[in-house]
């Protein structure tokens, strides 16, 4: 079986525990390849690496940093369907949306070569004469990228494409759930014309490898995307230096009494169960107009029933497995607590026979907006239907959560759409679309426990892996003082 080292330094170099674990596929549960358990001496060497190749990579002007972000965008073009046939092997996912995971790191390859030719910063005028005043954008230095699963080249090039472009060096961490992925997103970047030690990337224990690559001091950014523990655990131990977080979502869609319902109960399985639930942005709560309910749930029901699990390589695939054992004995034991709850099981709420890490797309009713099914990110293909009288009750059941980060409203009513905008704590809200599709180039993150106010993708993306560095220049060959000779 192929076995894949650390990529430090434009090389791939063993690890020094000269250990490795495989990655598996959760169709089948059968290993792909196996990978370098990193540690944390290996993380010290790729962060010098990164360190070694900073000075010229900053030097680089950004518009020809730009232009290997567009070759990269290239390479991952010409390799589209292999490369989401990996995505869909490695990871799950169904080959279509395996196929917008690839679009999605082309999307913000291409997005992000453009920014090499803005970089804003802004100019202002001095309150003295023979003064002028500007802005320009900084990179951070070295950073550490640490990335989940769900989507396995997306997420790393978010994080990666911005952080290049502004001029840093990065250490990329990815999921030990795909690194197989993670590998081949590195080689096209060293083919794209990336120089050795810009992006480096050590695979292994997320919880081993944590602690050298955020508290380092020599790391001077860190983006993480992951579940919230390991959020928070970031944000204490990563000491000063900028850090984004980009963590868990529990989501809903509003349906009111006047929404089109077949337009809904579209958005309702592609929220809840594309991607077998594995999203950030996943609807797991909807939120329906008691006058509706009934009728809406008798819809949902007798669709749901009809999706067809199976591998995501299967064209006839609906929903694919989870991504590991973990995963899906978490989300059984919400089925039990939701049960436990007193939440009606409509549909599912078993996992599949058979190998691989399936779970029967699984539909509760009667579920009040207290009980944990309503609360707790599950991250599976589980939804959760609560019932409400009006606009302003389902708001506040949608806020009733501790995250805050996509959600949608189905309504004709402008009024209706308007006061959810509004009224929703969430980062992003759709009216009558579901809670996921995002586009590269609109800020992404969520607010209350969802994350610490970055943002990824857009302009947002930039800022996130840039300082802003202000400039007075003097023309006026005296000594002016601000504030006192004005
Ligand atoms: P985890 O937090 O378990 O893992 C994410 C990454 O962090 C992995 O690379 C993991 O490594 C690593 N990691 C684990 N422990 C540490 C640590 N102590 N220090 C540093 N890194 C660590 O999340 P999941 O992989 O389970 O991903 C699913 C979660 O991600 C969900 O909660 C989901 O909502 C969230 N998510 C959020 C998104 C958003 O934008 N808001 C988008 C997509 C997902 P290893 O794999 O080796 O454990």
């Amino acid at each position: 079986m192929k076995r894949f080292g650390l990529f430090i330094g434009g090389k791939w170099v063993s690890p020094s525990s000269r250990k490795y674990f495989p990655s598996i596929n959760p169709a089948t549960e059968k290993p792909i390849a196996r990978f370098a358990s990193g540690s944390e001496h290996d993380v010290k060497h790729a962060i010098e690496a990164a360190e070694a190749a900073l000075p010229q990579w900053r030097k680089v002007p950004a518009p020809k940093r730009g232009q290997i972000l567009l070759k990269f965008a290239g390479l991952l073009r010409r390799d589209k369907e292999p490369l989401a046939r990996l995505v869909s092997t490695e990871m799950g996912k169904v080959l279509p949306e395996a196929r917008g995971d690839v679009q999605e790191a082309i999307d913000i390859a291409e997005y992000m070569a453009g920014e090499g030719r803005r970089l804003f910063g802004h100019t202002t005028p001095s309150e003295l004469p023979d003064k002028f005043a500007f802005t320009m954008r900084v990179p951070l230095g070295v950073c550490s990228l640490i990335t989940p699963w769900n989507f396995p080249l997306a997420i790393p090039a978010w994080k990666t494409m911005p952080a290049l472009v502004c001029g840093n060096t990065v250490v990329f961490k990815p999921s030990s759930d795909t690194p197989m992925c993670a590998a081949r997103f590195v080689e096209l970047l060293a083919k794209a014309g990336v120089p050795p030690g810009v992006v480096n990337m050590v695979t292994g224990s997320g919880e081993e490898l944590g602690e050298a690559l955020v508290a380092s001091p020599k790391v001077r950014g860190v983006s993480f995307t992951g579940n919230k523990q390991t959020g928070a655990w970031i944000a204490k131990n990563a000491g000063v230096k900028k850090v984004g977080l980009e963590l868990g979502g529990k989501n809903a869609i509003i349906i009111m009494d006047d929404a089109d319902l077949d337009l809904a109960l579209q958005g309702v399985l592609w929220g809840a169960f594309g991607t077998t639930g594995q999203r950030c942005t996943a609807a797991s709560r909807v939120i329906v107009h008691e006058k509706v309910k009934k009728e809406f749930e008798h819809m949902l029901v007798r669709k749901a029933s009809l999706l067809k699990l199976g591998p995501g390589t299967s064209p006839s695939t609906d929903v694919g497995p989870l991504i590991n054992k973990k995963a899906l004995e978490k989300v059984h034991y919400y089925t039990e607590v939701g049960l436990g709850e007193g939440a009606k099981l409509l549909l599912g709420g078993r996992p599949a026979k058979g190998k691989g890490f399936f779970y029967e797309p699984t539909i509760f009713s009667d579920v009040s907006p207290k009980m944990r099914i309503a609360r707790e990110e599950l991250f599976g293909p589980s939804l959760s239907i609560i019932s409400a009288s009006g606009v302003e009750e389902a708001i506040k059941i949608a806020n009733s959560i501790e995250y805050g980060l996509s959600s949608s409203i189905y309504t004709r009513d402008i009024s209706n759409a308007f006061r959810a905008i509004e009224g929703i704590e969430a980062g992003i809200t759709y009216v009558n679309s579901s809670t996921i599709g995002a586009e590269v180039h609109l800020p992404f993150g969520g607010v209350k426990g969802t994350g610490n106010g970055a943002r990824e993708a857009g302009w947002t993306g930039v800022e996130e892996f840039s300082e802003i560095k202000t400039v007075y220049i003097d023309f006026s060959g005296k000594l002016q003082k601000a504030q006192i000779d004005n």
